[in-house]
């Protein structure tokens, strides 16, 4: 495995690989490795002839009041995990080299950013103006065939499509499913905050999830899905930042079941921890396929 640090030493060692024809995947991630993104290079290096995995705390995606100082870093272990999990190239920049003195540009994703994580109350959009430029700058560094994500992060899955669309950067977007602990519980960096007692309410808010999609499931109506997941957070002492149906690619707010997915997302402070999560509902699938909450992780966090 070999390690670039910069955008010209990345470029070095990925042009042989494009000039043979060879398939390039790309796994964006800020490091603190988990099952989740070992599941996001895993498929990167079954589809790809080679994959490249990104290491970048971005200072630009955290507010002045999150945890940009405290989010966790530990570079050895992320990359044997990444190289056991199917690497061929780590790109670890330093904050330097991607925003050098002068640094003067910001790629941004209007509406879709304003919503749910994006809202002025939650972490504002300049949290996606944060990822949009990074991952812009990602991209153009590696030139992927295909660019691995979780879905998970639902908004920056649509986010990241659009501008890719609307940019027409020549990349294939992939949106891999959420990969959870056997509770239940959606993998994150995050989860390391939480302390043995926080941790055991964190499973509130896939089981919330899971009450809504079964409500769904059963044909009842989303107002009453929603209340579902509602109650069992309130019942835990859980007030949730959002709750919220919106349609999975415009996030447009979803009233009612009607021939499109639905995304149901949830953001929650639990202790120290900002979590979120999110189930994606099929009217057209049947009940014991829905995405939601199947995929569970192993003993890595
Ligand atoms: P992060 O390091 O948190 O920026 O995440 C890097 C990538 O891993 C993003 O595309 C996330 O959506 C994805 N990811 C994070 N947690 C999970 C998870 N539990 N399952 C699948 N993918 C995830």
């Amino acid at each position: 495995m070999k390690v670039a640090r910069t955008p010209e030493e990345l470029r070095l060692l990925l042009d042989p690989v494009r000039r043979e024809g060879r398939r390039i995947g790309m796994v964006p991630t800020m490091g603190a490795l988990h099952r989740g993104h070992l599941s996001l290079i895993e498929a990167a290096a079954r589809e790809c002839d080679l994959v490249v995995v990104s290491i970048f705390v971005n200072p630009k995606q955290f507010g002045p009041s999150e945890d940009f100082e405290a989010y966790p870093r530990d570079e050895g272990r992320d990359f044997e995990l990444a190289e056991g999990a199917g690497a061929d190239v780590i790109y670890a920049p330093s904050v330097e080299s991607m925003y050098p003195d002068g640094f003067a540009t910001t790629v941004e994703v209007s509406g879709l950013t304003e919503v749910l994580c994006g809202a002025p109350e939650h972490r504002g959009p300049d949290h996606f103006k944060g990822v949009t430029t990074v991952v812009c700058k990602l991209l153009n560094a590696a030139d992927p065939d295909r660019a691995y994500f979780g879905l998970k992060d639902a908004q920056q899955v649509a986010v990241i499509k659009r501008m890719v669309r609307d940019l027409d950067m020549p990349v294939e977007i992939r949106a891999m499913p959420t990969v959870r602990e056997p509770d239940g519980l959606a993998l994150s960096s995050r989860n390391a905050y939480l302390d043995a007692e926080e941790r055991l309410l964190a499973v509130q808010l896939s089981r919330s999830l899971r009450a809504a999609e079964r409500a769904l499931a059963e044909g009842r109506a989303l107002g009453a899905a929603l209340d579902a997941a509602r109650a069992i957070l309130a019942e835990a002492g859980i007030e949730p930042e959002y709750l919220e149906a919106r349609d999975p690619d415009s996030l447009a707010p979803a009233s009612e079941v009607g021939d499109r997915p639905i995304l149901i997302a949830l953001a929650a402070r639990v202790g120290p921890a900002r979590l979120i999560d999110n189930i994606v509902f099929d009217p057209h699938a049947p009940a014991t396929a829905q995405d939601g909450l199947a995929i569970q992780g192993g003993s890595v966090q």
